[in-house]
């Protein structure tokens, strides 16, 4: 029998620290795993006040991307260059042709023009061009366009050109500016009728842009305010640098008129020359094919104002063969 009060003590002792030993160990562990949790969250949880604080992480975050937003922002800004060269190439091309046109690139050139028509005189004018393989530009009157119409479109088909000179060519118009308008809007209304395309700014004036003609009418600042006012509106009115003289003393002296042009075209490699296609010009009629000879023997090329480059409407600027300031 057992005495209960006669207990091992030392046995008992034992297993007492024992099991307070495994708590121990058992609590430790517990709280070891805890802790190892919390720093794991602190690495891996994202939403961790620790690590949005952190500087180095948040630089490294925006950085990258930062970068690589730059990165595409040039590649965008590199296409667009790209597209801005093509896009000039493009719109080059229209001069690139013209410069290699050997019509348009460089040399002499000589421009003819016939004010006055169109008349039967232009006609035959047509036919000689033709002979030729040469083209010219015609500065129409509306009173006469109106009853010629077949003329002027015949003249345009054969690859001339038509531009306007005035509705009534009467100097009256040159009173005040809104007579003038009055009388130009009304050739420039009939030219579209007639030719089926608005009439492009290009105009001769009745006198040339330096008449005295005006004189009578609007006085002596008349041209000056004109000339400023239609430039300020976009067009460009032409001159000439020789005169065939088809007006003057000699109209009826064709070998007067040739000598008189060979003289003034001489040390000239820019040439607007002036002509009319009024009936009464059949001498001009009869020493064109000369003058064409002459120019062609020269080494001019024939230009006309309907394929005319922009380097050549600056260049007529340049030698006051178009919006020549007028001052009095
Ligand atoms: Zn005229």
């Amino acid at each position: 029998m057992i005495d209960v009060f006669e207990i091992d003590w030392s046995d008992f002792m034992k297993r007492f620290f024992k099991i307070i030993l495994i708590v121990f160990l058992s609590l430790t562990f517990m709280v070891s795993f805890f802790a190892i949790g919390t720093i794991a969250q602190g690495f891996f949880g994202g939403n961790s006040k620790t690590v949005n604080n952190s500087d180095n992480n948040h630089i490294d975050e925006n950085k990258l991307p930062k970068e690589e937003v730059k990165g595409e922002e040039v590649t965008a800004i590199e296409d667009e260059a790209q597209e801005a060269i093509e896009e000039a190439i493009r719109n080059k091309e229209p001069n690139n042709i013209n410069e290699e046109n050997p019509l348009a690139n460089g040399g002499k050139k000589v421009f003819l023009t016939f004010d006055d028509g169109p008349t039967k005189i232009t006609t035959e004018i047509l036919e000689i061009l033709k002979e030729n393989q040469v083209n010219a530009s015609f500065f129409v009157i509306g009173k006469l366009l109106i009853k010629n119409t077949d003329i002027a479109l015949k003249a345009y088909e054969e690859g001339n050109m038509i531009l306007p000179h005035t509705y009534t060519h009467d100097y009256s118009i040159y009173s005040t500016l809104e007579t003038f308008y009055e009388d130009f809007y009304a050739i420039e209304k009939l030219y579209e009728e007639v030719m089926g395309f608005k009439a492009p700014p290009i105009l001769r004036f009745p006198g040339g842009s330096s008449n005295h003609s005006s004189f009578d009418y609007g006085g002596r600042e008349f041209m000056p305010l004109l000339t400023e006012d239609i430039k300020k509106k976009g067009y460009y009115y032409i001159d000439w640098n020789v005169n065939s003289g088809d007006t003057g003393i000699d109209f009826n002296d064709g070998e007067k008129m040739l000598e008189n042009i060979k003289k003034a075209s001489e040390g000239k490699d820019f040439i607007v020359i002036l002509f009319h296609d009024t009936e009464k010009n059949k001498e001009m009629v009869s020493i064109l094919p000369q003058v064409i000879e002459y120019y062609r023997d020269n080494g001019y090329t024939f230009r006309t104002f309907r394929d005319i480059t922009e380097e050549e409407l600056d260049k007529m600027i340049e030698l006051k063969l178009s919006n020549k300031p007028i001052v009095r």
